[in-house]
């Protein structure tokens, strides 16, 4: 089975994955997470990615396609994958339709997560992870069970995005209303589009979207 997951910055996208990903043994593919990592690790991509990221922009349409595309013919996609942040723009849409049909592969579903744009703010500015294990937290909706303490892995270390800032934010959600939200109707057009209420808690998210799978 293979997935989309549409919704704005903060929606609820990252959380999802996860826990879908690991109830199916599917993979997670967040190109959010992929750009970061190249970031870091200062590669040519990470170095054309970093200003566009900081000031709340999108990366070109190039770089991500590409990285996806390699990404996906990664052995352990032959399960099944979730994107979780891609595709942003129209023409990645059709570059990743054409991807697929190539590399003969289906989208089962895209699934829009909804969620207010006052919520979207106070969820951004409130995430955290773990820095060890990259397990999603969030101070008041998602804390760990024991204060300093990942659930996961037991590490004490903990994150926070450089762009999870309220001035980078309003750049991200100008962004998506630019380029993402009309992928909204591609995929409805398309008959494909379900939606789910992101401004349900977190597992009750997690069962709508279990109702749309099964
Ligand atoms: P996205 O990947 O769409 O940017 P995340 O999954 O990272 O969003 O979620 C943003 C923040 O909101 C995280 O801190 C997460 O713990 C929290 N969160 C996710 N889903 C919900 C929800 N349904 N209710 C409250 N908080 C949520
Ligand atoms: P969020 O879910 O909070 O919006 P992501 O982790 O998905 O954040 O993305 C972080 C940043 O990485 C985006 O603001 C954008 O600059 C870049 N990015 C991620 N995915 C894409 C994409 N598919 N196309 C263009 N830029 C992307
Ligand atoms: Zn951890």
């Amino acid at each position: 089975m293979n997935l989309i997951l549409l919704g704005a910055p903060g929606a609820g996208k990252g959380t999802q994955a996860e826990r879908i990903a690991e109830k199916h043994g599917m993979v997670q593919l967040s190109t959010g997470e992929m750009l970061r990592a190249a970031v870091k690790a200062g590669s040519e991509i990470g170095m054309k990615a970093k200003s566009v990221m900081e000031a709340g922009g999108l990366v070109s349409d190039e770089i991500v396609i590409g990285i996806i595309s390699e990404r996906i013919d990664q052995p352990d996609c032959a399960n099944g994958f979730i994107l979780d942040g891609f595709p942003r723009t129209l023409p990645q849409a059709a570059a990743l339709e054409t991807l697929l049909d190539s590399k003969g592969k289906t989208l089962d579903a895209v699934i829009e997560i909804k969620v207010d744009d006052t919520a979207l703010v106070e969820r951004i500015t409130g995430r955290f992870s773990c820095a060890k294990c990259g397990v999603g937290y969030h101070d008041t909706f998602k804390p760990t069970s024991t204060a300093g303490v990942c659930d996961k892995c037991g590490s004490t270390e903990f994150v926070r995005r450089a762009d999870d800032n309220e001035e980078t934010v309003k750049n991200r959600l100008m962004s998506y209303y630019r380029e993402t939200a009309p992928l909204t109707g591609y995929y409805f057009a398309k008959d494909r589009l379900k939606g789910v209420d992101g401004m349900a808690d977190i597992g009750e998210v997690t069962n709508q979207i279990e109702a749309i799978l099964s």
